[in-house]
């Protein structure tokens, strides 16, 4: 008996000096309150809001953002409420997939090994910066004895593109970047799978499973964080109803999805990414609403869990 409708949501914590990083804006842009905003406002907003809906989680974390002040209190915290805590790599370098071996392993074992050490235990899952996957870096992932993948994004270009113009947010044109680099991610499938070691965008019988953030059958509109939070609400929940009948929905947001206006960001990172000006509690109201719909019609579990359920089954 397998478990047909699995969901799953998870948050990169990418703090604010990474956007900063991708902007092109000086990190000196950033005082202390502001480069604490995404571990001392936006990881407790976001487990105030597990906790009201009654729904886990996934939380990707960033090596080196574990020196920022109040990161391992809020990690702990979150480990302590039944977050799962995974590596989104050790420096979030947009070109770890083109990087030589032996730098893509320093960089993914130096960030199992910081979140191992801010929460006791050891991640089994990765997702990639900016959700490019090669087959170096996924034979590392093998290396390092994970359980799961979750990088791959297969939106449909125009749709990415789009997404990036309606929320301004940078890490949407990096995938369309990494589209460009290798088109081989179009035709990935949209659905969990066991990758291909030489072409971790196919199937294949690779060891790390790997579960493609949620885009839209058909369409491949992507069903993400931006797009829940920013974009018009009939078109979030025709989305979501296209996605309902997926064996696994697995629902991607950032850190910045519950931060906004109130947070009083710096006006050069605000006009670079436009969701920063809207009402944080305006992004919770619609997210709350999905997180309901989502433990009405699946069975919200985090990454880990959806993959030991799903490996005998791929
Ligand atoms: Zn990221």
């Amino acid at each position: 008996m397998g478990s047909p409708h699995l969901a799953s949501v998870s948050v990169d914590l990418d703090s604010l000096h990474h956007y900063c990083r991708i902007h092109g804006l000086p990190e000196s842009l950033l005082d202390e309150r502001v480069r604490g905003l995404v571990y001392g406002a936006a990881v407790p907003r976001f487990l105030a809001l597990f906790r009201e809906v009654g729904v886990t989680a996934t939380f990707f974390a960033i090596g080196e953002d574990q020196a920022l002040p109040g990161a391992g209190e809020g990690l702990r915290a979150a480990h302590a409420a039944g977050v799962e805590v995974a590596s989104h790599s050790f420096a979030h370098d947009y070109a770890l997939s083109r990087r030589a071996p032996a730098e893509q392993a320093a960089d993914v074992q130096g960030s199992l090994d910081a979140l191992e050490a801010a929460v006791g235990v050891r991640p089994v899952g990765f997702r990639a910066p900016g959700y490019a996957l090669s087959p170096g870096l996924y034979q590392v992932l093998c290396d390092a004895g994970l359980a799961y993948d979750s990088s791959t994004f297969p939106a449909a270009p125009y749709y990415a593109a789009k997404a990036a113009v309606m929320g301004g947010l940078a890490l949407l044109g990096r995938p369309s970047r990494s589209v460009l680099d290798r088109p081989r991610v179009l035709a990935a499938p949209t659905l969990p799978y066991r990758p291909d070691p030489a072409e971790p965008y196919a199937r294949g019988g690779g060891q790390v499973l790997e579960l493609p953030v949620a885009v839209s059958p058909g369409l491949r509109v992507p069903f993400i964080g931006t797009l829940a939070v920013a974009a018009p609400w009939p078109v979030v929940r025709h989305v979501y109803g296209a996605l309902r009948g997926s064996n696994h929905l697995n629902f991607e947001l950032h850190a910045v999805d519950l931060l906004g206006s109130e947070d009083a960001l710096p006006g050069p990172l605000l006009r670079q990414q436009r969701d920063l000006s809207i009402r944080w509690v305006e992004k919770r109201e619609r997210l709350h609403q999905l997180f309901t719909w989502m433990r009405r019609d699946f069975d919200v579990v985090t990454l880990r869990d959806a993959a030991a359920q799903l490996a005998p089954t791929l």
